[in-house]
Parts: structure tokens; sequence; C-alpha cells
């Protein structure tokens, strides 16, 4: 068994964040992160953030409007203030541990406008993704924080009102039980329940199980955001996020018939409009039968010149050196499962309610309610993962007792069932194909356009899994598959968690669209 004072559980920007300043209170800190390395992180991703910069009539209040806006105000207007006006210095902090940003001649960052917000205020890493994930990792590791990498959580030890640590899996399949002083939750979304997504294998919501199952509280889970512009051909470039900051400076968005559709959905915002009517107008566009050969739209930026954007898009950089010349022809888009507006809900310390237990990052719920601006994730985990780590670590101090034998059984059970088996093949073909039929089955039932009949058709058929589950679970055989079979349940439970919250609101707001309930 290992001992720490604080157990970070993921390896991305907010559980980076996090156990940096856990570190600084001078606690012990183990951070784990699972199987796929830098693949299974989205903050390699990404590479926008939010940087107000007052001035010019921006100012901090408009961007905490725009935030408050774009939640449709279901967000917490507490949360959005901290994040808001903390924001600022986590870019600056970022900036002195060596991220660039991208600036003029004159020193000044080069702000780009993003969907839903009223002003530029987006800037972009000079070196494109990667670069801020990179300096995190790196302050990690000169920290001298022990990173587990390969381990999956499979389970927090909880009595429903405190956490006393987790359960993991190594990389050789060894059952491996932490007990930690207090436990912060960073594991991202859960783009991979879906099948259509731009987040990477190995995200597939564990975080939101792993709290649920501990007893703290999900909210909003229904609020799932679509990125509108994911490259859908040529094949090997399928899933890859074509910035909003790109329609931004100027990139049209065009159908089938060349027509540029958005005049018809939002005739003032136009391809400025909120990721989620943009993804409805693309959804709508495809239905009419005016959508490409692949099901999608096109990227139009012909207008734009190849200097502007080779040096202001790292990705379509990318595109280019691999012969695809954005400012040479059109590229298909359509809508991909991007990000997940709800999450486990914090106060302002980022507690969940549960001893022990706290969350950030895309984990954490309300602050971006019913949808989110673009570049406020990023913003996201570096604020909200500071105050994890510092919140976590000064509670670390007034914890001592010993897990509760309940637990130590419920483990020693789980460890017999992952030793003690012979290799079954056919239970990792079963589970991989339930697996992909719970993604099939989010994306027909809890998509860009929902209603009751295929929300409810959905929810039967989770079900229906979730019976076939138990029935293999009681057959005992699971073996080394158990962390494959934790993923499969997870992704099952939590599929009936957003199906539930999209049923019980009879209402279209932000991402959340009804076709039998159009109006609010
Ligand atoms: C392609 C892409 C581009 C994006 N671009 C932007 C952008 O430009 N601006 C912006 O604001 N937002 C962007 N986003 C959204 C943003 O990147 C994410 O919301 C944010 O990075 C999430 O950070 P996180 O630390 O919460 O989670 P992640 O970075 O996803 O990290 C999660 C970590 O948890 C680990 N983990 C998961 N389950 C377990 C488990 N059971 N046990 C142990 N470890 C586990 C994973 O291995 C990973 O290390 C983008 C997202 C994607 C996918």
């Amino acid at each position: 068994m290992y001992e720490t004072d604080v157990l970070v559980i993921g390896g991305g920007g907010a559980g980076l964040r996090a156990a940096l300043e856990a570190k600084a209170y001078g606690k012990k800190v183990l951070l784990t992160a699972k199987k796929g390395g830098n693949s299974s992180i989205q903050t390699v991703g990404a590479h926008c953030a939010v940087m107000d910069v007052p001035g010019n009539s921006d100012s901090l209040e408009r961007h905490f409007e725009d935030t408050m806006n774009s939640g449709h105000w279901l967000n917490s207007p507490e949360l959005v203030e901290i994040l808001v006006y903390n924001a600022p210095a986590a870019i600056k902090e970022l900036e002195s541990w060596g991220v660039e940003f991208l600036k003029d001649e004159t020193d000044n960052y080069i702000l780009m406008k993003a969907g839903g917000h009223s002003f530029p205020r987006t800037i972009r890493c000079k070196e494109g993704y990667h670069q801020l994930y990179k300096v995190l990792l790196n302050k990690v590791k000169q920290a001298g924080i022990q990173i587990f990498h390969n381990f999956s959580v499979i389970k927090l030890l909880s009595d429903q009102q405190k956490v006393w640590g987790a359960v993991g899996v190594n990389s050789l399949g060894e059952l491996i039980v932490i007990k930690a002083k207090s436990v912060i939750l960073a594991t991202g979304g859960l783009g991979q329940i879906f099948k259509n997504t731009t987040n990477p294998a190995g995200i597939s919501g564990d975080g939101y199980v792993l709290a649920h199952d501990a007893g703290a509280e999900l909210i909003d889970m229904e609020f799932i955001q679509f990125l509108p512009t994911c490259m859908i051909h040529p094949q090997q470039f399928s899933g890859m996020v074509i910035n909003d900051t790109l329609r931004g400076e100027g990139a049209k968005l065009l159908n089938a018939k060349g027509e540029r559709f958005m005049e018809k959905y939002s005739p003032q915002k136009m391809e400025l409009a909120t990721r989620d009517v943009i993804a409805r107008a693309i959804y709508q566009e495809i239905k009419e039968g005016n959508g490409t050969l692949h099901q999608g739209v096109y990227i139009d930026a012909l207008e734009l010149s190849e200097e502007q954007i080779l040096n202001s898009f790292p990705l379509v950089k990318r595109l280019h050196a691999k012969g695809i010349n954005l400012t040479k022809e059109y590229i298909e888009v359509a809508p991909f499962v991007h990000f997940c507006c709800g999450g486990v809900k914090i106060d302002s310390s980022c507690f969940t309610g549960i001893e022990g237990l706290w969350a950030c990052g895309e984990t954490a719920g309300g602050i971006h309610g019913a949808n989110r601006l673009g570049g406020n994730a990023l913003s996201e985990i570096l604020v909200f993962g500071k105050i994890a780590g510092e919140n976590a670590a000064r509670q670390s101090s007034l914890s001592t007792d010993s897990i509760p034998d309940f637990l130590l059984k419920e483990v020693k059970m789980l460890k017999e069932l992952l030793d003690d088996n012979p290799f079954h093949e056919q239970i990792n073909e079963h589970l991989s194909t339930l697996k992909d039929k719970i993604k099939t089955i989010m994306w027909d039932s809890a998509g860009i356009v929902r209603n009751k009949k295929m929300m409810g058709h959905g929810f039967q058929r989770l079900e229906e899994i979730s019976t076939e589950l138990s029935k293999l679970q009681e057959t005992n055989a699971l073996g080394k598959f158990v962390p494959l079979f934790m993923t499969v349940r997870n992704m099952d439970l939590l599929g009936k968690v957003v199906l539930q919250g999209a049923m019980k609101r009879k209402e279209s707001i932000g991402t959340h669209y009804r076709d039998d309930y159009k109006e609010k």
C-alpha cells in the first residue's frame, strides 16, 4: 500500500496544476495518469485560452457576462467570477514558467474573437498545442512530484461521506491501494462515451462515476457540447478540430450547394454564433440533404492569406504540411462531441461535499452551465487546479484515521477477482462490443437534437447493457479484464445519467436541444 498526503487522479492540465499547488504547501503528492500517455490527455490538444485585456470597451465584467449568457445563467455566478477574475494572473504565471503566447511587434497579445465572446480576447500558444502541457509537466517533474503513469484508478475508498484514498491497476495488471488524506479528481470529460468525439481514448468519464459512487453530486450532465467544425475527410484527419477562431478570422461555412447557410440560422452573428447554434445548423443542413459527400459541410478559408493562417493556426500548418491547403481548397467538417459542461458539484474551494474529495478541470461542474465559451476550459484548469491543490493540501493536515475494515475487505475481493482467474479472450471481445454499442446508443439518443422517444429508447438499451454487465460480473471470470469491465460499466452508468438529465429537462436550452420542446 502506498501512502500520500494528496492524491491527484489525472495528469492533464488541471491535475498537473493542482499537484504543483499542493506540493507548494509542502505536502507529499502522488499523481496518477491513465494508460496511453499523452494520447489520453485532452490538455495536450488545446492551445487557446481567454486573456482579458481590459480596454477598447472590453472588461472582466464583459467576460463574466458573456460566460453567464453562454451558460444561460445556469452556471454558478460565484464560480464564474472566480474563473474570470483569476484567469489573467493564471496566464501570466504560465508565461513566467515558459509558455509563450502569440504577440505582435509591440509585444501585445494577438487577440482573436471566438464564437459567443463580445470581444477578441482569445490568445494562443506560440508553439501551438502541446506547449502548455509540456511546460506544466516539466514543472511537476522539477518539483519532484511522484507520477504513476499507466495507472487506472477504478475505485475510491469511500463510505459515501468520506474518502480515504483510491484503488487502481498499474501497467502490470496489479491492484494497488493508495491511502491519501486528500484526493483530487481531475480525470477530464466523457467524450469517449459517444461515437464521434474530439476527446482522446481514455476520456470516458471515470471521474464522474468515481465521484458519484463515493456519494458526490453530479450536475448539468445533460449539457454536452458539440464542436461544430471537426474534419471528417480524409479519414486520417477525422476528428481533428478546426478551431473557432478560424471563423473569427473570416472563414465561412458553406453547404454542398455553396450556400452560406448561417444566414438562415443566425443572420447577425453568422459563423460567430455559439457552438450549439452552429452545430444545430450543420445538423439541419445535412438532414435536409444539403450535406457534402461525407455528411458534413464545407469550411471556406479561401479568402484568408496563407501567411495569416499558417502563422496563427498550428493545426492548419500541420494540414498544410500533409498537402491540404485551406487557402486553396474547402475542407469537409461536421460536429463531434467535445466537452461536458456539467460535472461533479463543487463549491468555491473545489470541495465536493464528501470529506477528503476535491474536483477540478473538466471533471468539475457548475462553471459553464448550459454551454461553454471557447477558451474558458484552459483558463478553468489553471484557475481551479490551483484552488483544488491549495485546499486539498490544507485539509490533508487534519486527516489521520485509517481505512475502515469494510473497505479493506472490498479491496481484497477485488484483488482476488483480478488475480485468480485465467485469461478469457471472449470476455475481452464481449466487453469491447458492449463499449462500441454504448457509444452508438449515446450518439443516436443524446446527440445534437434530442426528443423523448429517442432518449427513452437509448435509456432502455443502456438498461439492457447494465443487465448484461451484471451477469458478466456474476460469473466471477473477469480476471485481468476488471479495468475494462469498470470502464464499460462506468460508460453505461454515465450514459444513463446524461439521458436521465436530458429527459428531465423539458426545454431547449444551450447545448440541450429537444425537437419536442423547441422553445425554452
Ligand atoms: C482536441 C481538443 C482541443 C481543445 N482545445 C481547447 C482550446 O483551445 N481551448 C480551451 O479552452 N479548451 C480546449 N479544449 C478543451 C480542454 O482542452 C479540456 O477541457 C481540458 O484540457 C481538460 O483538462 P483536464 O485536466 O480537466 O483533463 P485532461 O487534460 O483530459 O486530463 C485528464 C487526465 O485524467 C486521466 N484519467 C482519466 N481517467 C483516469 C483514471 N480512471 N485513472 C487515472 N487517470 C485517469 C487521463 O489519463 C488524463 O491524464 C480542447 C479539447 C480537445 C479534446
